[in-house]
């Protein structure tokens, strides 16, 4: 039998191409394969009723083959599959493409799993080269019809991701329980191979139901149990003391353009009350989009430099560090700090021009010729040793793991002692919860957003106002604003019929706005082009910015006041709130346009309290009611990488796994009498996710 950490050619059917697709979300080896949980379960005898279909929807849809045949189109020089699908719900048309083998694989009487989008035709409605799968009535009435959809790469079907897991069945039997026997038996748990089984291969609700409750258990109490673990590690570590000095930090506070919030103020003197202590401060500092955390962050670095010691900062993209290296240097100019930027494309100190080497770079950080490094994971890749580390701040820290906060309080040149460690994020976990979670932090909320600050004024716009909204850009960018336009995909797809970064470039730029610059952004595109392209949307040469979510965290540009998103269906609440976030961070009255080519109930249900709500945590909780969790933070990544199935409104669970953590330190506080469970904490720590 292959064994967990085989590599996944070892299965049949992979081979090389197959291999490199598989990579691409990350599955290498046979472990990786069992912990890609699927994010969603079809279930076939309710399912989606024919006759309630709408044009656009995409849909799985089970039926018996009534009719099917192939036939060559003379005047479009291709082939056309015809077939006609039926089930109780209904009776719908099937076409395909250039694809004459399928009248050949699907027979009369087939039962077919569909999975494609809805269209229509002068007949009514069609589904458009689907995805298929012949289904085997046995095995479909014996499995009560439930099967799990995984997040996919392209070129990887379904059907071969569970091809895959079935040959993997045998290793899932063989995966020990690292829980303690009496913690799976008090809180009535699966054991871990069972509850991994059943996620992939649910016979029914109730299988399903289990395996999460499993599966978010293991996520919640490791989680906890890590952070109780570092907090009791803290308590014996010393960290230098930050004396507060009260001149620099009164004279920068006088040379803001704004005065502060009260609960600015307020989270400043928690950190500087903080860092006066030889105990290393661990503080998460929460603030929805735009309340103002950067300069809360910056009033803690000047302490710290005022105190001789260096600080970093690490963010989680290279658009964010750059945008943190020119907007210090300005908070700062008067200041005289040497302040260094390091991602992958960027080694600076101070200014634009000079790159270092990695060499250079680390040699100056290590030699105290730097304050403040901003800086992106590259931070921790490069073995950055600093002279005298006195804070470390982690910026957007939901994208970041336990670990790399770890890693970066490493940095300290100093070995006896560690710095002082401020978090930020702007994700909203209500505090009682970020508690028990984060039992290692401490918290600072900022609860209010500057003053004068107007309400950016949500809309959904339908197709028909199209031109008046694209007016109203115009007018307000005669008036000297900017605009961000955000589409879901970077390429052309009419497969999914979503826009694309290039689609609406093109017509935007050829079209309705010939006349002003527009310029695209995307993950694609090399760092450098990114930075340039950002830089002259900040300096207010580019007018419109095109671009995919890259820009969802952190990025500032005041002058903008108009975020217009495309198929905003396709986004979570939380994150069409960071969206609209960019905007309303100057004086100016902004917008946020919402648009969808989705007429489901349920997706303008969810657009619609966007539109009421301007509160970043009313809306995430109501993204989980609505969508489930997973959808909420879990998807792609981002969001909890510790979280793949465990949600953070799940109260009693989060409750009981914080019992169970307790009790165990309790008992054995170094975790001695498990040895499995202390691999596992072992290897969390290394960032090896077995399970
Ligand atoms: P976030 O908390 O989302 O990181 P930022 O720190 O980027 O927010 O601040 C958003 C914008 O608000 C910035 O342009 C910043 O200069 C401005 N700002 C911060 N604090 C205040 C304040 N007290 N009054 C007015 N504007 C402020
Ligand atoms: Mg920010």
């Amino acid at each position: 039998m292959n064994k967990l950490d085989s590599p996944i050619q070892k299965l049949n059917k992979v081979g090389a191409t197959i291999a490199g697709r598989l990579e691409k979300i990350g599955l290498k080896t046979i472990n990786d394969l069992i912990y890609h949980y699927p994010f969603r379960y079809d279930s076939f005898d309710g399912g989606v009723k024919i006759d309630d279909l709408q044009v656009g929807q995409m849909v799985n849809i089970i039926g018996t083959i009534e009719l099917i045949d192939s036939k060559r189109s003379y005047k479009k020089r291709m082939s056309i599959t015809e077939a006609l699908v039926n089930n109780e719900s209904g009776q719908i048309k099937i076409i395909w493409f250039n694809q004459p083998y399928i009248a050949k694989t699907l027979k009369m009487g087939d039962l077919v799993s569909l999975t494609g989008k809805i269209d229509s035709d002068f007949t009514g409605m069609v589904m458009k080269s689907p995805n298929y799968e012949k289904i085997l009535k046995t095995t479909f009435f014996a499995s009560a019809g439930i099967e799990p959809v995984y997040h996919l790469t392209a070129n990887i079907t379904q059907k071969q991701l569970r091809f895959l897991l079935k040959q993997v069945k045998n290793n899932i039997s063989t995966i020990p329980d690292w829980l303690p026997e009496n913690i799976v038996q008090e809180n009535n748990l699966l054991s871990l191979s069972t509850a991994i089984n059943k996620i992939h291969f649910p016979k029914n609700q109730s299988d399903i139901d289990t395996a999460r409750r499993r599966i978010s258990f293991n996520e919640l109490f490791l989680t906890q149990l890590q952070s109780n673990l570092i907090k009791n590690e803290s308590n014996i570590q010393k960290s230098k003391k930050i004396k507060f000095k009260q001149k620099a930090t009164k004279t920068f506070v006088d040379s803001l353009p704004f005065t502060l919030t009260d609960s600015q103020k307020k989270c400043s003197w928690e950190i500087l009350q903080d860092m006066e202590k030889d105990k290393p401060m661990a503080r998460l500092l929460e603030g929805d989009v735009g309340s103002g955390k950067t300069v809360v962050a910056a009033i803690a670095l000047l302490n710290t430099v005022q105190n001789k010691m260096q600080s970093v900062l690490m963010v989680p993209t290279e658009i964010l560090a750059n945008q943190h290296f020119a907007s210090l240097k300005k908070l700062f100019k008067k200041s005289n700090l040497d302040i260094g930027l390091l991602t992958r494309s960027d080694r600076l100190i101070n200014n634009n021009k000079n790159q270092h080497n990695k060499k250079e770079m680390a040699n100056i950080i290590e030699s105290g010729g730097v304050d403040i490094v901003i800086g992106t994971h590259s931070l921790i890749q490069e073995g950055i040793i600093f002279k005298n580390l006195g804070l470390a701040i982690i910026d957007e820290q939901h994208r970041f793991g336990v670990k790399q906060r770890k890693e970066l309080t490493l940095k300290s040149g100093n070995n006896k002692t560690t710095p002082h460690l401020l978090s930020m994020t702007a994700t909203p976990i209500p505090r009682s919860l970020a508690l028990v979670l984060y039992n290692d932090l401490s918290i600072s909320i900022i609860d209010q957003l500057p003053k004068g600050r107007k309400e950016i004024k949500t809309s959904i716009i339908p197709k028909s106002k199209s031109i008046e909204m694209y007016e109203f850009i115009r007018k307000n960018i005669a008036d000297g604003r900017q605009a961000f336009i955000v589409c879901p995909l970077i390429d052309i797809s009419d497969k999914l019929g979503v826009k694309s970064v290039k689609e609406e470039f093109k017509t935007l730029d050829k079209k309705i706005f010939k006349d002003i610059k527009i310029e695209m952004l995307h993950g694609k595109l090399k760092s450098q082009e990114k930075e340039k392209i950002m830089k002259r949307f900040l300096q207010n040469k580019t007018k419109i910015l095109i671009s995919t979510s890259v820009i969802e965290v952190g990025v500032d540009v005041p002058n903008a006041n108009i975020m217009l998103i495309e198929g905003s269906d396709r986004f979570g609440l939380a994150q069409l709130h960071q969206f609209r976030g960019r905007v309303g961070r100057g004086e100016h009255q902004s917008y946020c346009f919402l648009r969808t080519e989705s007429k489901s109930e349920k997706t303008m249900e969810r657009l619609k309290a966007l539109v009421k709500s301007n509160d970043g945590f009313e809306l995430a909780k109501m993204d989980l009611e609505l969508r489930g969790p997973g959808e909420v933070y879990g998807t792609n990544q981002k969001g909890f990488p510790e979280f793949k199935i465990a949600t953070l409104f799940d109260h009693k669970l989060i409750k009981e796994t914080n019992f169970a953590v307790t009790n165990l330190l309790n008992e054995d506080p170094g975790i001695n009498n498990y040895p499995l469970l202390k691999d596992r904490i072992t290897d969390l720590q290394k960032n090896i996710h077995l399970e």
